[in-house]
Formats: C-alpha cells, structure tokens, sequence
C-alpha cells in the first residue's frame, strides 16, 4: 500500500485548481498475466492494483481502472486477451478515490466507452478535486444500501470509509464451475485516518461485515491484502493455475477471510485507542 501513502503526500502538495500530474510504476516491474478467477471474474491488475471484470447475462462490469497512460492500452489488452470486449461494458465501478484505481477512467471514457461511471460522492469530491477539469465525468453516485442488476448478477454495495472518505465495497456472487460462492471485496481496508470517529466508523464497519453470513471469498484490490498465514493474490493464482480436479478452489477459503478481518479489527482496535 506505499502507493496510497505516496498518493497522500502528493494530493497535499497539489495545487488548487491545477490537475495533479502522476507517473506510473515502470511497466517492466508491473506487468502480469490476466488470469480468469472465477467463471464470472477475471483479474487485469498489475503487480500492485488491482483491476477486475464481472461477467453478466447481459454484459461486463469493469471495477477500477488502474493508473491511466501506458495502462489503460495495457488494460485493454488483458481484456482482449481474456475474450473480454470494452463495447460490452456497461458499467464501470471506482472503488475508491486514490489515483492508481481512477486514472485510467477518463481516457476510457474519452476513447473507449460509452459505459456509466458510477463511485461515491465523497470519493468522486476527492477524484474531483484532484483532477479539476480532467477528473472523469461522474454518471451515478453509488450510496449505503444500494444495488446495482445487470442481466442476471446483483451487486450489493456498502460505503466503508477510513481509507477514503467514500470507499465502496461489494457483496456479490461468484461462480466455481457454475457452483455459486458469496464474496466480499473491500474497496479499502488500509485505515488512513487517526481522526477517532473514523476509526470507530471503519471499525464497526468491519466487526459488521464479519456478521455477514456466508462469506466464501474475499476479493481483494491489492495483491498483499489477506491474512498473514494465507497466500497473497499471485500465489494463489499459481495455485489456481496448478489446480487439479476435486481440488478446492484457492480463493474458497472462509476461514482466511475471518481471519484476515479478526486481524484487521485487532489492528484498528489499538489504533482508536492510541487516537483517543
Ligand atoms: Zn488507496
């Protein structure tokens, strides 16, 4: 998560009124393979961030759109090369307002697709106040409580900030061989906030979302989020690739997930104390 620290120090060093220039990580340390996750997920991030399509009966939901420049080509080419067409997508979902998920949104806009752009309004005021004039046009507002249906997929979304004012993360359905599996993705669990009513807020949101019943898979926006004794997202991929039948499938893991939150929690725990 040095990126989001970066992000910080540079967003306070922004002037007002300009737009705040960034440079990608080289292209050489962050290339990866797209991979297909589940039979309705497919992983186009890089070495660090995370990007991912949702396959539906009636087209593609793109969430987070990486670091713009050279990695808006390099996601359409992960798309192309995973079957994926951008003329299909028709919604694309920015988890959260830190430039390594948005960048890339307003030239996909501008070039590549007449898809809705939806985030929430907190994080669209800070996308907004970071870009200016070249900020993406914002389409939807995604807020507590809603959902959005495409063709036969439903997403559930709760607003969890603490690592920006407007995090957005997802409940949603994943399919193993046609087998159905609940997930939870976090838009961002790396607490950036000493304010202690934002600690209390991320913290109850996530002794909430451990409540949720049935959670299977954890879906994760950077490749190192997970449980300090389970494997990171590439590791697991390798798993995945290496997969033998009657093998479970590596991202089913519940228990990692609990286990991951009881840390985090833990973690967030001390941090409002040390705040108070
Ligand atoms: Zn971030």
């Amino acid at each position: 998560m040095k990126t989001c620290l970066s992000v910080l120090t540079l967003s306070l060093l922004c002037c007002a009124g300009a737009h705040a220039q960034r440079t990608p990580p080289p292209m050489s340390e962050m290339a990866r393979e797209p991979f297909q996750v589940f039979d309705n997920l497919y992983f186009l991030g890089t070495g660090e961030v995370a990007s991912y399509v949702i396959t539906t009966s009636d087209g593609l939901i793109l969430i987070d759109t990486l670091y713009g420049g050279p990695y808006t080509p390099y996601l359409l080419d992960n798309m192309r090369e995973m079957g994926l067409d951008i003329a299909d997508v028709k919604y694309v979902l920015i988890l959260q307002g830190h430039w390594d998920h948005y960048m890339g949104a307003r030239t996909l806009q501008d070039e590549h697709t007449d898809a809705l752009f939806g985030a929430a309004e907190e994080d669209w005021k800070m996308i907004e106040a970071d870009q200016g004039d070249r900020a993406p046009r914002r389409d939807f507002v995604i807020e507590e409580g809603d959902t959005l249906t495409l063709g036969d997929t439903t997403l559930h979304f709760e607003i969890t900030p603490g690592h920006t004012p407007g995090t957005t993360s997802i409940r949603l359905p994943v399919f193993d061989n046609g087998q159905r599996h609940e997930a939870y993705f976090h838009g961002g669990s790396a607490l950036r906030s000493d304010d202690p009513a934002v600690i209390a807020e991320f913290l109850a949101d996530l002794e909430r979302i451990k409540q949720i019943p049935d959670i299977e898979v954890q879906i994760i926006n950077h490749y190192d989020i997970h449980a300090s004794n389970a494997d990171n997202l590439f590791e697991r991929a390798e798993r995945l690739a290496n997969r033998q039948p009657g093998d479970p499938h590596p991202w089913v893991a519940p228990d990692d997930f609990q286990n991951w939150l009881d840390e985090v929690i833990a973690d967030t725990q001390e941090r409002l104390v040390a705040a108070q």
